[in-house]
C-alpha cells in the first residue's frame, strides 16, 4: 500500500527530501484514480485539481462545483492517517516536521473551504473506493437537490 515510500532508501537525506517535495504535487495517485473510476461509474461528473481553497494555490483532487463539494484523497503515510501513520526512524526529525506540516496544512485547507461554504470529504488511501464513492454520491445528490430548492424559493 505504501510502496512508493518503501522503495526509497530513507538513509539518503536528499532522496527523502526530493520525495517529500514531490509529494506536494502528486496527482493521479492510485487511490485517487480508483475513486474516480467508481464515481464515474455512478454517473457523477466532476472537475479535477481545482484551486478552490481561498487565499492559497492549493489544488483539491475532485470538485463538484454546483453542490460545493470537494474531495481530498489522502495517502496514509503522507497525511498521517490515525490508523496507519508510520514515523521513519532514519532522518526522524526531518520526517516529523514534514508530516506535521502536511497535517497542519490539511487542517487549514479544511477550515478555509468550510468557511467558504464548501463541504470537504476526506477519503483515505485505506478506504474501499466503492464505499467511498457511494458516500460521495449520496451527498452530491442531496446537496444538488437542496441547491435546486434554494433557487426555487
Ligand atoms: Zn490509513
Amino acid at each position: 500500500m505504501l510502496s512508493q515510500v518503501q522503495n526509497v532508501d530513507m538513509t539518503i537525506p536528499s532522496a527523502a527530501k526530493r520525495l517529500a517535495m514531490q509529494s506536494q504535487r502528486v496527482k493521479n495517485t492510485k487511490p485517487e484514480v480508483d475513486l474516480r473510476r467508481h464515481l464515474h461509474a455512478l454517473g457523477l461528473r466532476y472537475r479535477l485539481h481545482q484551486q478552490i481553497v481561498p487565499g492559497t494555490k492549493r489544488r483539491v483532487d475532485i470538485v463538484f462545483q454546483k453542490p460545493r463539494i470537494a474531495v481530498d484523497v489522502r495517502g496514509c503515510f503522507w497525511h498521517a492517517c490515525s490508523d496507519h501513520a508510520t514515523h521513519p526512524r532514519t532522518n526522524s526529525e526531518f520526517w516529523r516536521e514534514k508530516l506535521y506540516s502536511n497535517v497542519s496544512r490539511d487542517h487549514d485547507t479544511f477550515k478555509r473551504l468550510t468557511e467558504a461554504g464548501w463541504t470537504l470529504i476526506v477519503v483515505w488511501e485505506h478506504e474501499n473506493p466503492d464505499t467511498a464513492a457511494r458516500r460521495i454520491h449520496e451527498l452530491v445528490i442531496a446537496e444538488t437537490q437542496r441547491s435546486r430548492l434554494r433557487r426555487l424559493v
